[in-house]
């Protein structure tokens, strides 16, 4: 992984990239460069020792001129400004191309969850509930799910929201437990994304998906769903890796199995049907037909691109290639589906479950499915139908096309506020 990239700089260049495409002035592109706010805030708790202990956080509001802000929250060490900008502006750029009417937004806290325990993390997540409350609201900003959390911290941060403000409102956050207001389909809709988006590209590419090879780098929520639906649909899982390390199987491997393994050991290192050791840059430089890289930011740079020998790559994570990186793979005509459609299915279903919170009706999982089917199959269309337009050669640009000009006319609409 490459340290050296700054996150927030590859977002600006991508938007760069798109600029040169639409009809768009330099002063609105430049606005859509940039963050709205970022709120910085101290979290202090109190450890189970009785020590006390402070968390830097972070919340950035990127764009709301289609809707509330919408993005999640990610615990992790290597959480900074930076990041949770550009995080916030790929959420922009997300909820613009699959057209749902949101915003972009995105937060952390700089924390190793794994260090902590379950009291001292709700501590830190309702500390965190209790800066966030005058920002966000189900007609504001709407956090969710991110790197390292989930259902249980969704709860806490509904809990502490609807308690100081003594009422009930359970849009004000997505990705909860289903009891808490969340939606059938919420928790698989990443990994179903990134399978959907890759479905079409084969299709697009007149390449076959039955019994194609598929390398998955990054075992989480979105990792796993995502080598487990690819695995129904008649592709072969042959490699996936962790942080510490991945597996591979030419014949492929049950991903399911693999998970259960995962989920007794901590890793999928040392799974009975793998026949070989692999490290994290192995996996993503086999020879496959499709890699889906699942983990963090810059998985992929320049010299790694050089030794991908994918034909398709589906982007589960968010930003997982560098800028570089993405011009070496364009010069070598692998088709990357964009981070912000291929993983856009979260947020999607996301958008699901704010609708049915605020209904209080709530849909089957067969309607979530279908509905989000529709919505990336959409998407996927206006991408090509742009990568096609332009003569682009490369799809990220084409995405960026399509959702820059989506925000650029409902900020142009609105007229400008001093
Ligand atoms: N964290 C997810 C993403 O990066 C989901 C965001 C959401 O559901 O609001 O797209």
């Amino acid at each position: 992984m490459s340290d050296e990239v700054n996150p927030f700089e590859s977002l600006q260049s991508q938007i760069d990239d798109a600029a040169a495409y639409l009809d768009v002035g330099d002063d609105v592109i430049e606005r859509l460069k940039h963050p709205e706010r970022v709120l910085e805030t101290n979290l202090t708790i109190e450890r189970d020792d009785g020590d006390l202990e402070r968390f830097t956080a972070f919340r950035s509001q990127f764009n709301g001129d289609r809707g509330p802000y919408k993005g999640g929250i990610r615990y992790h060490p290597q959480v900074s400004r930076d990041e949770v900008k550009a995080l916030s502006g790929w959420m922009t750029y997300k909820t613009a191309i699959v057209d749902i009417p949101l915003g972009g937004g995105k937060g952390g806290i700089v924390v190793d969850p794994d260090d902590y325990s379950e009291a001292e993390l709700e501590q830190l997540t309702r500390s965190f509930a209790k800066e966030l409350r005058p920002l966000i609201g189900e007609d504001r900003d709407v956090p969710a799910p991110d790197v390292n959390t989930g259902q249980r911290e969704m709860n806490w941060i509904k809990d502490t929201y609807e308690t100081i403000e003594n009422t009930t409102e359970p849009g004000v956050i997505t990705g909860k437990a289903l009891d808490s207001g969340g939606s059938e389909g919420r928790v698989e809709a990443t990994g179903r994304s990134t399978v959907i988006a890759a479905r079409e590209a084969f299709d697009y590419l007149d390449k076959d998906l039955e019994g194609a090879t598929v390398a998955v780098q990054g075992y989480g929520n979105a990792g796993w769903i995502a080598a487990k639906l690819i695995d129904e649909m008649g592709a072969t899982v042959v490699a996936a890796s962790d942080s510490s390390g991945g597996i591979y199987n030419a014949d492929g491997f049950d991903p399911v199995a693999a998970k259960e393994h995962k989920n007794e050991t901590g890793s999928v290192v040392g799974f009975e049907d793998s026949e070989a050791a692999l490290t994290n840059d192995d996996v993503l430089t086999l020879d496959v037909d499709l890699l889906i890289p699942a983990a963090l930011e810059n998985a992929i740079d320049a010299d790694l691109a050089e030794a991908v020998d994918a034909d398709v790559i589906s982007e589960a994570a968010n930003g997982p290639l560098t800028p570089a990186a993405d011009e070496v793979l364009e010069g070598k005509d692998v088709f990357v589906i964009p981070d912000i459609l291929a993983n856009a299915g979260g947020v999607t279903v996301s958008y699901f479950e704010w609708v049915q919170n605020r209904q209080r009706f709530y849909w089957a999982e067969e309607r979530v499915n279908e509905e989000l089917e529709t919505i990336i199959v959409d998407a996927f269309d206006a991408l090509v139908e742009t990568y096609e337009r332009h003569d682009l050669e490369n799809p990220r640009t084409a995405a960026y096309v399509v959702a820059i000009q989506r925000v650029a006319d409902a900020f142009e609409e609105a007229g400008s506020w001093p």
